[in-house]
């Protein structure tokens, strides 16, 4: 890997939300290919078990030769483990079964926190992009992207009980944030699987703004068929069905993502003349 020279250091967002299937996996590997058809240069990392992110990226989690395990616990260089032919045209470190061995060691281990964000140092600046698909739980997994991250992406569904669950999370990522990584962000809140016909939804969706405001995305994610499919052909679903609505809501998340950081560099650049 070669890397950029004068560039600026790529921004590592985490994907997390302790809820399981509120579309976490299915916005990193649409977001990351997203952002790939931008010309950015992407890595997505797969710190879930399950190897959901992996397998959606045409990557056979069962024919891999490293993992996030190999990058955490037997600290192998990231370029040793990285897989750079994945449909979505952007670079990959996969997840298998053997990842939830990293879980148990990495409580064993000295410096648990920092390990992901040790381990990414070196190759942060060749990428504009970092995402990190977080398993479903607040485990030392999750604790290690928070700890690697600039940011942290929170995908939700308008339920019922997702402004409670929200709250909660915030809570813990404002403490977990504290104590790891005191530079931590909130990227931002993103409505998935939103059906704009759902009453309760769209309520759900007012108070979601009232609270968080501009964290919001305006961008939302809609209710697709195309989307939930695009996985079991390993492809996200702008190389699956590139005009569905999916597909399309995604490209659109990228562009505001990449909106937001311009604003935030112009500001900081004000800031500082
Ligand atoms: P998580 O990673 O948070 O567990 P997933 O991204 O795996 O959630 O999504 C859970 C399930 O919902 C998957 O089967 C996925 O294909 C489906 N899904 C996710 N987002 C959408 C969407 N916008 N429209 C339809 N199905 C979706
Ligand atoms: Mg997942």
């Amino acid at each position: 890997i070669k890397h950029k020279l004068g560039a600026i250091v790529g921004k590592v967002i985490a994907i997390a939300n302790q809820k399981g299937g509120v579309g976490k996996t299915t916005t990193a590997v649409n977001v990351a290919a997203s952002m790939a058809a931008t010309r950015r240069k992407v890595l997505l990392i797969d710190l879930d078990p399950q190897g959901n992110a992996t397998m959606g990226s045409g990557i056979d989690k069962f024919d891999v030769d490293a993992t996030s395990y190999e990058l955490l616990i037997e600290e192998q260089p990231a370029d040793k483990v990285i897989v750079t032919e994945t449909t979505g045209k952007y670079h990959l470190i996969p997840a298998n079964g053997d990842v939830t061995a990293a879980e148990i060691k990495l409580m064993e281990l000295f410096a648990r926190e920092t390990r992901l964000r040790n381990a990414l140092a070196p190759i942060r600046d060749y990428y504009d992009y970092i995402f990190i698909d977080c398993p479903p739980s607040l485990n030392q997994l999750t604790v290690n992207a928070l700890g690697a991250a600039d940011s942290v992406l929170v995908p939700m569904q308008c339920e019922y009980y997702a402004l409670e669950g929200l709250t909660a999370l915030m809570d813990t990522i404002r403490k977990l944030a504290s104590v790891v990584n005191p530079e931590l962000k909130i990227e931002g809140v993103l409505r998935t699987m939103y059906d704009p016909r759902n009453r309760l939804a769209n309520d759900v969706s007012e108070q979601l703004k009232r609270h968080f405001g501009e964290q919001v995305y305006r961008t939302v994610i809609p209710r697709n068929v195309r989307l939930a499919e695009a996985p079991s052909f390993g492809a996200p679903a702008m190389y699956y069905e590139k005009s569905s609505t999916g597909s399309k809501a995604y490209l659109a998340l990228a562009g505001e993502i990449l909106r937001r950081r311009d604003k935030e560099q112009q500001s900081v650049a004000q800031a500082a003349s």
